[in-house]
């Protein structure tokens, strides 16, 4: 199949943006004169990194409420930023947004730069977010690559090289189809594509408007594409989280290393995580009893997490269950349900 004609190409997109764009919390309203706000943008896309739009957008509109603007979020406590993070997953990028959070209003007096170079070099903001605030907010020609636009460039050009390897092939033909014109829209357009017409599985190749470009679905079948190269398998881990109770009521929690895993976060006390027999030794002497264990599945490995039970006391920080279900990460909070019979 001859290279689509990019121009056409574009043109055909963005009509049909202009007709079904997404309403997204933090997208300016259609037809709106003033662009979406950057900090708004730059939020949303740390947030929807390794997340999908129905878990961040209640994330993000309690953030925006608490923290209306990169002033008021630069200015936050290390824990109600965890607090209010857990359940996002990879925390790591609630400190990286503190960090550039403190660097626009200490530095650029509470202003985003408005240039991909400029928002690259902010603490924490990597290629893809300084391209995505740059076009979305500031309507620079800024190559904009998520997981969606992949899908849809490599069934477009029907790229035969397997992913990840095929990454900085897809990112050059995006850029093949980056312009002056509307880029903030372009960069959206793609990404609305990708994710409610170009799906992963079962494209719908009927409705979409760009079917006549595309070679994937030329050769008859879309589906296969992104093609990928086989995945190693996942490592097994196995830990036990130890659920401590006092008489009144409340559990004992502990604040995790800054460095490593949900560093910085609250956690249950727990020994380390490793492959074969795992760490048994208890936080403190106590009738310890056994309420079986949860299964989690992190980035680089999977997890099976013993539940242990017991009244007792001790040096930590004491919180009512209720509390600690709305601060734990997802692993721990699974395991103080399981304790909870
Ligand atoms: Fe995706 Fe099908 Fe459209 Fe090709 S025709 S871009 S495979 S939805």
């Amino acid at each position: 199949m001859s290279p689509p004609d990019t121009t056409t190409l574009r043109q055909t997109l963005l009509d049909w943006y202009d007709a079904h764009a997404r309403t997204l919390p933090w997208r300016a309203a259609r037809g709106a004169v003033k662009r979406t706000d950057p900090y708004r943008v730059w939020l949303s896309e740390v947030m929807l990194q390794q997340t999908t739009v129905p878990h961040a957008t209640p994330y993000f509109e309690r953030f925006i409420a608490r923290w209306p603007t990169v002033n008021d979020l630069a200015a936050v406590e290390d824990g109600d930023l965890m607090a209010a993070w857990a359940g996002l997953g990879y925390y790591a990028r609630a400190r990286n947004l503190k960090a550039c959070a403190r660097a626009v209003a200490g530095d650029h007096g509470g202003v985003f730069p408005d240039t991909e170079a400029g928002l690259l070099a902010l603490p924490g903001v990597g290629a893809y977010t300084a391209a995505a605030v740059a076009a979305i907010a500031f309507d620079r020609p800024a190559n904009v690559v998520d997981g969606n636009v992949e899908r849809v460039v490599s069934r477009l050009f029907a790229v035969q090289t397997p992913l990840p390897a095929a990454r900085p092939e897809l990112k050059r033909l995006a850029g093949t189809l980056v312009a002056d014109d509307r880029p903030g829209d372009w960069a959206q357009a793609l990404m609305d594509l990708g994710s409610t017409v170009c799906r992963p599985k079962s494209p719908l190749c009927l409705m979409c408007p760009v079917s006549g470009f595309c070679a994937a679905r030329a050769e008859g079948q879309p589906d296969l594409y992104p093609i990928k190269a086989a995945k190693a398998a996942r490592p097994h881990r196995q830990g036990i989280a130890w659920v401590l109770r006092d008489g009144l009521g409340r559990v004992a929690l502990v604040r995790r290393p800054d460095k490593g895993l949900l560093g910085g976060m609250v956690g249950l006390p727990t020994g380390d995580w490793r492959e074969g027999e795992p760490d048994a030794t208890p936080p403190v002497a106590a009738d310890w009893v056994d309420a079986g264990a949860v299964e989690h599945v992190f980035t680089h490995f999977s997890l099976t997490l013993g539940v242990r039970v017991a009244q007792g006391s001790g040096d930590f920080l004491w919180t009512s269950e209720a509390e600690a279900l709305s601060a734990l990460p997802t692993v721990f909070a699974k395991a103080l349900i399981r304790a909870c019979g």
